[in-house]
């Protein structure tokens, strides 16, 4: 059988059988409307409630902090929207974000800023850590909002989110953080964690795409995004996607059980940094020590990328240049710009995300199909004909 190695998990993961398993009786015979108040709605109001009481003892919070929505992208708009919106009223309308945020956060910024918001894009250092004084300069009594990723999706840093939330706080502006990556990674306990909105998403951790939730500390109130019926408390119209919510709840129960065997992805993970580290003119993006688990991200000069990418789905092998969400673009990732490397280096990067569904042989196997990748690759570059020539004269 042809090999087949999954390495793009930070793009989307496979939904697994337990998830599926418990899915499965909500499509088939608990097909009823929560907000029915017959027999049937009845039925679904209970696997509804029970589904947001199962999320709020994973995260130490209340059962009512919980909103589902469609997706990550719109639990980031929501946030940031709806905070500024309600809060400039009372003469807070800027917003405080970072350069590495994913397009939700950024795009979403951007158009407010087209709206008259003011937006401050706060820089990360070599490693893609927040420039803390620079955040702390940029926020002010006029912020509504600070939104500061947890963990990178593409280069896998983990923010410093508590004392991120201090800053915030100390200036009355409320904090917001997009845990889609962190989520599954980090154990997050929201009786602890001061933040004041959380936003995940479903297909980055064993459950399916198209289902996504946000945290809203109790007392916090921002304005709605999605207009209609009363469901979520009167705060996300839309009748409730009731199995992809029994998917979520399992899976956030089965990703915090399994938090304690992530050893053996950060092992994996190390492994491959180490092996692919090996090959001259290679450069480790992001952080070697506060990084995801599963996340690899390395440049290597005199390659392009796309190319690299091709020469790997030959060979089975799923992995991602930058980001799949900017893939469409030829514009380098916003991401390792902003870490300073520089545009024709950027080009030749690789991320290769893992997750507990992989094991030492996809390992083995990467190290032993990308190597040759890039020797043939740089083989047909007149810019590493180049760098061959000096070599030899030195
Ligand atoms: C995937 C991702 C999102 C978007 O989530 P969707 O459910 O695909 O809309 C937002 N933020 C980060 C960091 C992500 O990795």
């Amino acid at each position: 059988m042809a090999k087949f190695v999954y390495a793009d998990n930070a793009a989307t993961t496979p939904v697994t059988r337990e998830v599926i398993e418990a899915m499965q009786p909500i499509f088939e015979t608990q097909w009823g409307n929560p907000s029915s108040l017959h027999a049937k709605g009845r039925e679904a109001k209970a696997i509804l409630d029970d589904a947001r009481s199962r999320i709020a003892a994973v995260f130490s919070c209340k059962p009512t902090e919980i909103y589902f929505t469609s997706c990550g992208s719109e639990s980031d708009n929501w946030a940031i929207r709806g905070a500024v919106k309600r809060l400039a009223a009372k003469g807070r309308n800027h917003i405080v974000t970072t350069k590495i945020e994913h397009p939700a956060v950024l795009n979403t910024c951007r158009a407010l800023e087209k709206e008259g918001y003011p937006v401050t894009y706060v820089g990360v250092d070599e490693n893609g850590i927040v420039l803390m004084d620079e955040l702390r300069n940029a926020i002010t009594d006029k912020t509504a909002i600070v939104a500061v990723m947890y963990a990178n999706n593409e280069i896998g840093t983990i923010e410093p989110i508590e004392e991120i939330c201090e800053l915030a706080h100390a200036k009355g502006a409320l904090m917001f953080t997009d845990a889609v990556q962190a989520v599954g990674n980090i154990d997050i306990d929201l009786s602890k964690l001061p933040v004041d909105m959380l936003a995940l998403s479903g297909h980055k951790i064993h459950a399916p795409k198209g289902i996504g939730m946000l945290y809203i500390r109790k007392g916090v109130f921002i304005d709605n995004l999605i207009s209609g019926g009363g469901q979520e408390q009167r705060r996300r119209a839309g009748t409730e996607n009731l199995p992809y919510i029994v998917g979520l709840a399992k899976a956030l129960e089965v990703a915090k059980e399994k938090l304690g065997e992530l050893d053996r992805v950060v092992k994996m993970r190390d492994r491959l940094i180490e092996g692919l580290e090996k090959i001259p003119y290679s450069r480790l993006n992001g952080d070697r020590v506060k990084r995801l688990p599963g996340n690899v991200n390395i440049g290597f000069e005199f390659i392009e990328g796309e190319s690299m990418l091709l020469w790997l789905d030959i060979a089975g092998i799923c992995a991602s240049t930058g980001s799949a969400c900017s893939s469409a673009s030829l514009e380098p990732s916003h991401v390792l710009l902003s870490i300073g490397v520089p545009h024709e280096k950027a080009h030749g990067s690789v991320r290769l995300t893992l997750s507990h569904e992989n094991t030492e042989e996809d390992v083995d196997y990467i190290l032993e199909t990308l190597p040759p990748i890039i020797e043939k690759l740089r083989n047909m570059s007149p810019l590493w004909e180049e760098v061959v020539k000096n070599q030899n004269k030195a």
